[in-house]
């Protein structure tokens, strides 16, 4: 047997907050790690929303995966969409343009995440789009600033007013920041961008079948956020269940059990997620059961049971109700890698896994958050320079940090956006906009119902 042959093999499923982390924390592990990923970047999600209201720019929260771990030689990266995971033969199979790899391990630590829930609803998508990925961020800016284009030239008063109707379903802390954002883009950004409309008008609805904003930061928290969003001149309609999604608008059942439909061209789509299928081809292997959300309830080490050599991390795992954030990610990551190089070491194994609760934040408006750290309860300007700090902090690269903090300078202190691109490909309600200008297509080409 070569020395090579010898290096435990440690394969990484995905380069998100879970992937990167337990990569990182192997660096100096006498071990060969693979991390194989169907996207070439980390994403750093909590500010998602920013690069789709064109605050920041994608590389900024999104640098290569590659570049990141350049100097820990014990890494390799490869592009990869993972199929399937043999548990008894011990490899991963992974698909890229076509060519199909089988990559074998001695240990696997699976963090493939999650992905936006339409509860059923997967024809929604295309006519609401939610927040996963760049694509999606990309998407939603080209639909936000592609539709008060379209107002700007439509002579239709009815079609102009959907055009300037931006209906948010989610109000957890993505809708939130996605709602905020919009109206401030509406009437700060916007401003004296137009001749025939003014961006002040437009309408922002944030829907939730729920009958709270921010739910899970209590009830202080939220009344405060709900106060900053309607000052903001945010409509929120609570206890509003969607029925329907389509081209010009959605159909909702109200908190009065009456059902009414709202006109609006831009919908997003911010309301649930559900973690990887490859959750429920785990489970099948072991005989488990994924929960509703399609999440491994994992075993105390995050584990699979029978196979200590299978960690499962981050938003695809369930354990004691830990919440699917960040942190959780993270910390499942690097106490993965410690059992690994605990074991290698012949040393007992660490004890079980326990998450460390942080807190929560989220920005409801320019300069204005919530923040539920511990006991304490934070709101307003506070909490935004704590929101502040800490994405200052866990934000991957100097370079993004110098630069994410300058576009933040530029929209807080100065209104600007400088992010608002809308790429010929782009698909804006029923306009392709092209360099040459708008080429009307009469309908959304990615729409399956057109
Ligand atoms: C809009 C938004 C805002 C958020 N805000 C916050 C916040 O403010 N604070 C907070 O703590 N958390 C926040 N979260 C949640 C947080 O981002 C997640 O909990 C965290 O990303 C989970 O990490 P993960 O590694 O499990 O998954 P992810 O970070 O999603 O990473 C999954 C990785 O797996 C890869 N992958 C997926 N499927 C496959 C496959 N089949 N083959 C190969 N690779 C695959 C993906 O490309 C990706 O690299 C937010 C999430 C979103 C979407």
């Amino acid at each position: 047997m070569s020395e090579n042959e010898k290096t435990h093999r440690v394969v990484i499923v995905g380069s998100g907050f879970g992937g990167l982390f337990a990569a990182k924390a192997l660096k100096s592990a006498d071990v060969d790690v693979t991390m194989i990923s169907r996207t070439t970047h980390h994403l750093f999600q909590p500010l998602l929303y920013q690069v789709a209201t064109g605050i920041l720019s994608e590389g900024e929260i999104a640098p290569s995966t590659r570049e990141v771990l350049k100097r820990q030689k014990n890494v390799r990266v490869t592009l990869g969409d993972v199929t399937g995971v043999d548990l008894e033969a011990r490899t991963v199979t992974s698909q890229a343009l076509g060519s199909s790899t089988v990559t074998p391990y001695d240990s696997l630590i699976v963090a493939a995440g999650a992905q936006t829930s339409y509860f059923g609803h997967e024809e929604w998508a295309p006519r609401a789009p939610g927040l996963k990925s760049i694509d999606d961020a990309l998407e939603v800016r080209a639909r936000i600033f592609g539709a008060f284009e379209m107002a700007e030239i439509e002579t239709d008063p009815e079609i102009r007013s959907e055009w300037l109707t931006f209906v948010v379903v989610g109000a957890g802390p993505t809708g939130v920041e996605m709602a905020g954002q919009i109206a401030e883009a509406a009437r700060n950004t916007l401003r004296d961008n137009f001749r025939s409309i003014d961006p002040a008008e437009a309408r922002i609805l944030l829907l939730d079948a729920a009958d709270a904003v921010l739910g899970s930061f209590g009830d202080r928290l939220s009344a405060k956020a709900t106060t900053v969003l309607r000052k903001l001149g945010v409509e929120v309609e609570l206890g509003a269940k969607v029925t329907g999604v389509d081209l010009t608008g959605v159909d909702i059942v109200g908190a009065d059990g009456e059902s009414r439909r709202i006109g609006a061209r831009t919908k997003i789509w911010a309301a649930g997620v559900r973690a990887s299928r490859l959750g429920r081809h785990l489970s099948e292997q072991v005989g488990l059961e994924v929960d509703r959300a399609g999440r491994v309830p994992v075993q105390d080490d995050l584990t699979l049971p029978g196979h200590p050599e299978v960690f499962v991390v981050g938003d695809m795992a369930t354990l004691k109700g830990y919440p699917g954030v960040s942190q959780f990610a993270m910390q499942g990551a690097r106490y993965a890698a410690k059992t690994i190089t605990t074991r290698l070491a012949g040393k007992p194994a660490p004890a079980a896994f326990s998450y460390w609760d942080k807190g929560s934040m989220a920005t409801v408006s320019r300069f204005n958050a919530v923040a539920s750290i511990g006991n304490r309860r934070f709101a307003g300007f506070i909490a935004w320079l704590l929101w502040l700090g800490v994405h200052l902090v866990y934000l991957i690269g100097f370079k993004n940090r110098i630069t994410t903090l300058i576009n933040w300078a530029v929209t807080f202190v100065g209104n600007d956006r400088s992010e608002r691109v809308i790429s010929h490909h782009q698909v804006v309600g029923r306009v392709v906009v092209s360099r040459q200008g708008m080429t009307p297509l009469g309908m959304p080409p990615t729409d399956p119902d057109e």
